[in-house]
Formats: C-alpha cells, structure tokens, sequence
C-alpha cells in the first residue's frame, strides 16, 4: 500500500470533518466496545478519546490475546519451564504475565532456559538445533496468529521434528462477542470490530453474532480517520436505531477473508471451549489440534493440566476485558500496579488496556 494512500486514512483535514459529523449526530449516550488491543492503542495514541462528544464512552475488550490467557495457561507455561530438557520458546510479552505462583521471566532468572522468539519458525530451528531436548512453544493468539502456527506444524511434520511441541490457548474472536452479549451487567451499544483479525475471518464471521444480538457492529482499521469513520458509523446507527454490520474496511477485509489462511488453520485445529481470563469457559471459542496432529500437543506428551485458578487478588482484569470497568477502577491500578511490576496481563502486554492508560492516559 503505497505511502499517499495511507496519508488519505491520516488526513486532519478529514478527521476534523469526521470529529464534527459525530458530534452533529450523537444526542445519547453510547458504550461502544472496541474487541482488539490494536485498536485500544490506536486510539490512545491518536488522542481519540479527547475529541469525542462527553456521551461517548470508548471501553476495552478481549482482542488482546495476553490478556485474555487464562491464569491456569499461564501456570503451565511455568510449569514447561521448571521441567528438566525443556527449552520454552514465547512471544516476549507472555514473559512478564504472572501466574499463580510465578513469572516465564523470573524462571529464566534462576536458570529455566526460557528463549523469546519472533516467530513460531524461529522456535522450530531451536528444536532443530536442539535434538536432545524438547521444544515447547507458548501458542496464543486469535485468528491473525493461529493460520501461521498450523502452518509451521504442517512444516514441522514433513521435517520430521518430533522435539517440538506448543500448548496452544489460541481463541476465536466471534464467540466472545456472543458470551459478552449474554454476560450480566455487559452494557454495549456497539463494536468496533477488529482489523487484523476481520482480514483472516471475512465479514461473514461476524454476522451470526449481529443477526443473533442485533448489535451495531462495524469492521474498521486503525488509522486516525478509519477510527473516527468506525464510531460515526456507529453512532449513526444508535441514533437511526437501525443496527447492521458494515465492513468499514475493506481495503483489507472481504466477505469471506483469507479461505487459503482458513483452510491451513481448519487443516491441522479443530474447534473446541477455550477458558478465557475473566469471562470463563467459552464453547467454540478455542482450538485443539486435531488427531493427526497431536503429536505436537504439549499438554499431551508431558502430561499437563493445570486446574482453574482465580485471578490475582485485586486485579479487575477480567471485568475489563468484558467492559464492565475501566482500569482506572481497578484499586490496584498505579499504586501496586504498574509496568515495571504488573500484577495482571493487561498491564504487561503491549496491547493491554492497563497499560495503554498507563502510558497515555
Ligand atoms: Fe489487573 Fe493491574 Fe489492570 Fe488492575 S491495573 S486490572 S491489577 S492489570
């Protein structure tokens, strides 16, 4: 995408315009949820917050795929970790999250060999380069990540690399929204749907969710005036009470997504609950590897499963996640804390809500 097309979707010139036509059309209040990490931090670094009308509340959802690992995933990513042989290969931002009793980080500290890595191929070549160990690979992530993660085991299977293995929490976004919108106390006037994740899934992913729930729903990106374009669709639809769901994207999104992605993912995962942080167990919201791939299952080959586990003491990340309270609610936030010592996962990763109000807000 060259240059002077984006300098279009960063125009102040148009996001004024835009900033004017939302004002013009919102007489109520709105909570409009926007589900991806991405997004949370796009709009804090535009300073879209402080151009919106007071009614406008923007709220966090679970599209930060840190932040939504359950506590008892995280435990068994520092239980992989104490285990004799095993090398652990993460994302560095699952490095900082606790678990119940422990950090991927402070393991490393003491002497687990605990490796970040930028890709899952990356984490191949060290189970390549490490015959006589085990590989584990730390598998989070939504829609964007999962079609990458079956690929590389479709590469790890034709090389024969049988010291790998990941344990995969990786979760499906449409399932969450329908849990959110049957959860108690959830309030949501509409969603501001994620990018990323849309250029893999198609339009068509959502529109179970919005026939079921009847929910203004719009697919947008993450510059300036794709935001702003997002919530004036939104709130047009509030004020109109007419809902629908419109791809406001689609320079990168189409109706059906990326079937070749699709088709991998479907190829090596299949559908199964998943337990997310804070909302619990959702059906159909995960995937498993499929029989003929579960030789790459870690929890399998070393006998793992961590029981459920509750939240640290204090942390409200949960019911951020599901919009219920901001993290300026939460009693632990900025005083116990912070970046340098996170007490929960949306104040670790990059994409948390924590931490994008503790950095702009
Ligand atoms: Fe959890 Fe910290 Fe956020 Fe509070 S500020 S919700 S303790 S991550």
């Amino acid at each position: 995408m060259s240059l002077k097309y984006m300098e279009e979707f960063r125009d102040a010139r148009l996001a004024k315009e835009l900033v004017k036509r939302i004002k013009a059309v919102s007489t109520k209040p709105l909570r409009l949820m926007e589900v991806c990490g991405t997004h949370t931090m796009a709009i804090f670094r535009h300073g879209i917050r402080s151009v919106l009308p007071d009614g406008i509340t923007l709220l966090s959802g679970p599209g930060c795929p840190v932040c939504v690992t359950a506590q008892k995933d995280i435990d068994a990513y520092v239980a992989f970790s104490g285990m004799k042989d095993v090398i652990v290969t993460t994302f560095g931002d699952l490095m900082k999250v606790p678990g119940s009793g422990s950090t991927l980080a402070k393991e490393k500290a003491v002497g687990a060999d605990v490796r970040i890595v930028y890709s899952i191929f990356d984490a191949i070549n060290i189970a390549k380069k490490n015959p006589t160990k085990e590989v584990v690979f730390c598998a989070v992530g939504f829609e964007t990540t999962i079609p990458t993660i079956a690929a590389s085991l479709l590469t790890a299977q034709a090389e024969n690399v049988s010291n790998f293995s990941i344990y995969a929490a990786n979760k499906l976004t449409p399932p969450a929204l329908a849990a959110l919108m049957e959860a108690d106390g959830v309030e949501i006037d509409g969603f501001i749907l994620p990018g990323h994740v849309s250029v893999i899934t198609g339009t068509d992913a959502y529109r179970g969710t919005f026939e079921k729930y009847d929910i203004p729903s719009v697919i947008t990106g993450f510059e300036p005036v794709d935001v702003l374009k997002g919530i004036l669709i939104l709130a047009e639809q509030n004020e109109a009470g007419r809902p629908d769901l419109i791809n406001a994207y689609p320079r990168a999104v189409s109706d059906k997504g990326n079937e070749k992605a699709k088709a991998i993912m479907n190829q090596v995962f299949e559908i199964s609950a998943a337990t997310w942080r804070g909302i619990g167990e959702i059906p159909e919201s995960g995937m498993s590897l499929r029989e003929s791939y579960r030789q790459f299952d870690a929890a399998q080959k070393f006998g793992i499963d961590m029981p459920d586990v509750p939240e640290p003491k204090g942390c409200a990340c949960g019911e951020i996640l599901m919009g219920l309270k901001t993290p300026e609610a939460c009693k632990l936030y900025k005083k116990v804390c912070t970046p340098m010592s996170p007490v929960g996962p949306c104040m670790v990763s990059s994409e948390g809500a924590c931490a994008a109000y503790y950095k702009y807000a």
